[in-house]
């Protein structure tokens, strides 16, 4: 049997797995399809995370660099799966570098762990929104790179700073019209809305924030912090309903938000200066292009990769050999992610029979 472990996928999941596995001792290949690892929190350049409230380098830094830095593990950026033959325990895999164009490489492994994540929903397939018509209707990734790269909270339309903005929860999640592909819930957008809302109060005390909600969905321990903390102690104002459209008046050059108040049961039409959009999670491309190279099972609803029903394991996929995990599972969290990637090391160390030392 092959000796070796493939991850595909360097973000939070596939990082981790790898970090376990040269710490194990076992060889290790890790490709990432674009030129940086650290997957969409250091890609996206998100600014604070939920929940601990650090930066992205600060939570993925140490383990970018314990990979980098291991001589157990090879890093092949700019690098795709191409194809996988042979069987379980000796598996062998071509890869092929995107940048160098070459015909791609062989390599014989006993294990894969698939760690390739999730992609932002495009909003522009919910029209009535308005991103990509009204620049100040803005997504909240979009927020994040404000806030990370340039420092400053401003309306995209004429640089200056908005008196009113808006944040509409759930676009392209727990959305029926979009069909069964988008109705599950992201998990992440309440929280870090929460967050983002509290951040504009606190360091703009003059700019008042609201958050229209379905329902507001703050998992575990995240409840009071990302909820009720922005109500109380930052003046988020939270408004229950769903978003009918958003238009712009040229007469005040505001946007308009139109919703239906589900608690008082009325329409209602709010001036706003700038809209923030918090974007679902969907299937990465590469998950799904790699769930067809190694047959692996996907949702048949949301498309999200599936674990093996028979193993009981959330980290055992349907193919002997292959561990799945993080956001390639569907949404789910940084620290979660981290925590899968260790259990996919730990199970396909197992698996290949690795004589390890702790
Ligand atoms: C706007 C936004 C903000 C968020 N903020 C937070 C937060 O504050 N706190 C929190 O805990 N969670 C947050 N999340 C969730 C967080 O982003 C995920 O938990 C995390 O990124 C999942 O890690 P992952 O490694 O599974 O996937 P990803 O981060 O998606 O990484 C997957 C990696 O695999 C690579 N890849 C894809 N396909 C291939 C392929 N075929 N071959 C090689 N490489 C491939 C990708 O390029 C990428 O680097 C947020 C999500 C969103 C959308
Ligand atoms: S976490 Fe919140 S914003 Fe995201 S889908 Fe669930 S309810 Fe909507």
């Amino acid at each position: 049997m092959a000796k070796s472990v493939l991850v595909v996928g360097g973000g939070p999941a596939g990082l981790s797995a790898a970090r376990a596995l040269g710490r194990l001792g076992i060889k290790t290949i890790l490709v990432e399809k674009t030129g940086t690892l650290g997957g969409n929190p250091i890609q996206n350049h998100y600014h604070t995370l939920i929940p601990r409230k650090l930066k992205p380098s600060q939570v993925l830094g140490p383990y970018i660099k314990d990979v980098e830095s291991d001589p157990n593990i090879t890093v092949k950026l700019n690098t795709e799966l191409e194809a996988c033959e042979g069987e379980p325990g000796n598996y062998r895999v071509r890869l092929s570098n995107r940048v160098r164009l070459s015909n791609g490489e062989t390599h014989e492994v006993g294990a894969i762990v698939v760690a390739t994540g999730f992609q932002h929903f495009d909003p522009r397939r919910k029209g009535e929104l308005g991103y990509g018509i009204f620049p100040d209707v803005i997504t909240n990734l979009e927020l994040e790179r404000m806030f990370s790269q340039e420092g400053k909270l401003y309306r995209p339309s004429n640089g200056q700073l908005p008196k009113r903005v808006a944040f509409v929860f759930c676009v392209g999640s727990r959305d029926r019209q979009l069909g069964v592909t988008n109705v599950h819930c992201c998990r992440y957008g309440c929280a870090l809305s929460g967050l983002q809302g509290s951040e504009i109060r606190e360091h703009y005390p003059d700019v008042d924030v609201f958050c229209y909600y379905m329902d507001v969905r703050t998992y575990g321990t995240w409840e009071y912090p990302f909820y009720w903390a922005p109500q109380e102690k930052y003046g988020v104002r939270y408004v229950r309903g769903r978003i009918a459209e958003i238009t712009y008046s040229p007469a005040d050059g505001r946007l308009r938000v139109k919703h239906e108040d589900t608690i008082v049961q009325r329409p209602s039409e709010v001036p706003m200066d700038l809209v923030v959009l918090v974007l679902g999670m969907e299937p990465a491309e590469g998950t799904k292009k790699v769930a067809k190279i190694l047959g692996l099972a996907q949702d048949p609803d949301s498309q999200f990769l599936i674990p093996s029903e028979e193993s009981g394991s959330n980290i055992v996929s349907n193919k002997p050999g292959i561990f799945i995990a993080g956001a390639c599972k569907g949404p789910i969290d940084i620290e979660s992610s981290l925590s899968e990637g260790e259990a996919a090391a730990a199970e396909a160390a197992a698996f290949i029979g690795a004589k390890v030392t702790v």
